[in-house]
């Protein structure tokens, strides 16, 4: 549903794709798991059997392994995922995110040992950057990495960290200088040899996949597992942050365009006052708002999407997909529950559970209000933080 021009290559792989998840993911998500936590074996599972479809090892050159598909093309499949489920996309895309950074900022031995099992499947990771008292400025990150001799030893604390109880490793940021914008760094933690404690986080929605806290506690790495160079974790992390912030986008548009899909199968089945209520005109009007929003989304979206594939800077852009979509799943969740009036806030419809997953879309990857900051000191260069 929705339409922008795709060339045939595009068609074909969506195509594939969605008859994938039509037929043998979207059952365990609405009703298997629906609210229930998926095991590490079974998403795993999942992970694997995605990569016939260009998930995840797509967003990774021929040259490093993986298909090297075009940036337009990963977005529409990951929307084609946020649509089946949000709960399988933060998998999708924080892995898709740690391939990203591997192949772009690793040092080889790192990436030879972490990428393949990442694009194949096998693996999982997560990337820390929030902690409890650092949301929407990561300037001030408390987690400290001290050099001792060869190694570095981390304390700290995580939080909302995504694939948390999955992963395999970890991308943490911590502070390694007291410089706010050149003294933080990246390193890779390997769950096994450089342990770190993850406890899960209970949510409104989204509670089939993992969100933890991750407690690090005198865990020592070597200097070799640096990420990038010493310093220079935020500009790396900002470099990166446009593609994550349209991977975010995506999920918001999947997310209103499954509302839509069910609100407009509901409207064409449910009678009232004689006729089924997509006769009904303040029906028709909602349903058509919708649509625009989820199109205008969709829109926003690609472009952002295609403007980073052709290395065009797309701060501004990305910026606007990410608050408009996330911001649209919620207005067109909220009025797919309204179409399907008193079955809509029961669990035995998917727009309940959709409204709720809605509401998160809007605050990682820079909640709502970053975004609009971010336009706004685009627009005028002023910053206004
Ligand atoms: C489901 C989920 C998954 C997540 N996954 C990850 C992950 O994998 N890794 C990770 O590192 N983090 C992750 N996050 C964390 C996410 O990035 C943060 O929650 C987000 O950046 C907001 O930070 P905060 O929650 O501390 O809110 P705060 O920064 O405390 O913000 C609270 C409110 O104040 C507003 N606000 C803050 N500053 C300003 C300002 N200057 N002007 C106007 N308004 C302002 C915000 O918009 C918000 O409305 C995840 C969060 C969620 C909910």
């Amino acid at each position: 549903m929705g339409h922008v021009i795709r060339t045939e290559e595009q068609q074909a792989a969506v195509d594939g794709l969605k008859r994938f998840l039509d037929a043998k993911v979207d059952k365990i998500f609405s009703k298997e798991y629906r609210d229930k936590f998926v095991p590490r074996e079974k998403m795993g599972e999942l992970m694997r059997q995605l990569t016939d479809f260009g998930l995840i090892s797509g967003v990774v050159s021929e040259a490093n392994g993986g298909m090297g598909i075009d940036w337009l093309t990963m977005t529409m499949l990951f929307e084609e995922v946020a649509t089946t489920s949000s709960d399988l996309s933060i998998p999708v895309l924080i892995n898709s995110c740690g391939a990203l950074w591997l192949e772009k900022l690793a040092p080889a031995h790192l990436r030879e040992r972490y990428l393949p099992g990442l694009i194949n499947g096998e693996l999982f990771c997560s990337i820390a950057i929030s902690e409890p008292d650092v949301g929407s400025n990561v300037l001030e990150i408390k987690t400290r990495a001290k050099r001792d001799g060869d190694d570095f030893i981390i304390n700290g604390e995580k939080t909302w960290i995504s694939n948390g109880a999955y992963s395999d490793f970890l991308f943490c940021t911590c502070r390694t200088g007291d410089d706010p914008r050149r003294g933080l760094t990246h390193f890779l933690l390997d769950r096994k040899e450089h342990p770190y404690e993850v406890r899960e986080i209970h949510k409104m929605a989204l509670n089939s996949q993992s969100t933890t806290q991750i407690f690090l506690t005198d865990v020592r790495v070597p200097a070799s597992n640096m990420i990038g160079k010493e310093g220079e974790a935020l500009k790396n992390t900002l470099a990166l942050f446009e593609r994550s912030r349209v991977t975010v986008a995506a999920q918001g548009l999947g997310v209103a365009r499954r509302a839509l899909e069910e609100a407009v199968r509901y409207a064409k089945e449910r009678k009232q006052h004689g006729k089924v209520i997509a006769g009904h005109q303040l029906i028709s009007a909602m349903l058509a708002e919708m649509a625009t929003n989820v199109d205008a989304a969709r829109l926003l979206t690609y472009r952002a999407a295609s403007m980073i594939e052709a290395g065009v800077p797309a701060e501004m852009e990305a910026a606007m997909a990410k608050y408009f979509a996330c911001e649209a799943a919620v207005k067109v969740a909220r009025q797919a529950v309204q179409i399907h009036g008193g079955n809509g806030v029961t669990t035995e419809f998917l727009v309940e559970k959709l409204a709720r997953e809605a509401i998160i879309t809007t605050i990682p990857e820079g909640t709502t209000q970053m975004q609009q900051l971010i336009i706004g000191r685009a627009l005028t260069g002023v910053n206004a933080f």
